[in-house]
């Protein structure tokens, strides 16, 4: 792409940097989520992505499943917790749990993500039994697992420290830790969407004690609530720093916030154009993570699709089944087909790439990446 396509001479200084690679400070960030020059931005962003991966983008099938919606906690946010008193909570049992994997495992998905609430009573052992039976179907199932909260939880019920329970998990069969329940790192906001969770120093240490043990995660933020521009870019601030330190992320999914069936007091989810700007800043800042998703269930596919011209590199998966935005008032639908995946990053001008749990091809469309339109 060519330098000075940006004619805003306000850009001009930010435009340099990326053609340079360099780093983009806070004040760039801010001053970023402040503008509605969304245009310039994306061009920016797109340059930084194409340095990355080129023309490529990706998409992973994969398969969620949640194995229970109880929880102790009762995060303001959150409109999938259930407890044992409700009517619609739901718990499965290993056996149910392999059954739905075996079934997804002949539609050729090569991940489950799995996560859960913080269940009152289920033992350790339910959980390495299930990672266990789960690998026993196809060891090379890829199974990313849990969120950090999780992690501590179930190092509170084993009674062992965060980096054992991460061992025990890990022996028996976790590839991958998820990025979720980051929510926003900020004291404040943390409190008013989600009193009661890990501090942002507890989400740190778990992904950190997950990298040193060679594991690798991804990372998110939830965005679109209460928190302010500044909030935000403090968030992406400490996951850009230990991205420094362990260089354990493999991606970033920023998530757009589902306003139903909550406590918090914002009726309506971010714009179209705040989505495609979140994803175009994380892209130009966070320098040292490889991979920006566009997750299509927060955003549906359409805007995912151009957010494929805004920074991002990845759609996320096919998922079959999801609850916890799908319970908060999402409306896209509860799968998408790899041929509409392919479609979506063909149409726009991407080479599309079916990718493995840590964003690593494993099958590229090699035709190239032009419009799904007819010439004549
Ligand atoms: S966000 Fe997670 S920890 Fe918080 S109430 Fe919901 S399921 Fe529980």
């Amino acid at each position: 792409m060519m330098h000075g396509l940006i004619e805003r001479s306000e850009w001009r200084d930010l435009e340099d940097k990326v053609e340079a690679g360099a780093r983009l400070c806070d004040k760039d960030a801010r001053r970023l989520f402040a503008s509605s020059d969304l245009n310039s931005m994306g061009v920016l962003a797109n340059r930084a992505a194409e340095r990355k991966v080129g023309r490529r983008a990706s998409y992973i099938l994969n398969r969620y499943i949640n194995y229970s919606n109880y929880c102790i906690l009762s995060c303001q946010f959150c409109a999938f917790a259930r407890k044992k008193r409700d009517a619609d909570g739901f718990e499965l049992s290993i056996e149910q749990m392999v059954e739905k994997a075996r079934k997804a495992l002949a539609l050729g998905i090569t991940e489950l993500h799995i996560v859960g609430g913080l269940h009152p009573a289920l033992p350790f052992d339910y959980y390495t039994g299930l990672l266990r039976a789960l690998k026993a179907l196809d060891s090379r199932l890829q199974l990313k697992c849990f969120t950090a909260i999780e992690v501590l939880h179930l190092s509170r019920l084993s009674g062992q420290s965060v980096r054992d329970t991460l061992v025990a998990l890990k022996k028996a069969g976790m590839d991958s830790l998820t990025g979720g329940g980051a929510e926003i790192f900020s004291p404040t906001v943390r409190q008013a969407i989600a009193r009661g969770k890990e501090t942002a120093e507890e989400w740190a240490d778990v992904h950190r004690t997950w990298h040193r043990l060679g594991g690798r995660s991804t990372c998110t933020m939830l965005f679109g609530h209460v928190e302010s521009a500044s909030d935000r870019v403090d968030h992406l601030r400490r996951l850009r720093a230990l991205q420094d330190e362990t260089h354990g992320f493999t991606g970033f999914i920023p998530l757009p916030y589902q306003p139903e069936n909550n406590a918090i007091p914002v009726r309506h989810a971010p714009t179209g154009f705040d989505a495609l700007r979140t994803i175009a800043v994380s892209r130009l800042y966070l320098d040292n993570i490889d991979h920006i998703t566009a997750y299509w269930v927060g955003m549906g596919l359409k805007l995912a699709q151009v957010a494929l011209n805004h920074g991002a590199d990845d759609l996320h998966g096919t998922i079959v089944e999801e609850h916890i935005f799908h319970m908060a008032g999402a409306r896209s639908p509860q799968v998408q087909t790899e041929a509409d995946m392919v479609r979506a990053i063909r149409d726009a001008g991407r080479i599309p790439v079916r990718r493995n749990t840590f964003y690593e091809p494993i099958r590229v469309w090699e035709e190239e990446g032009q419009s799904a339109l007819p010439a004549s």
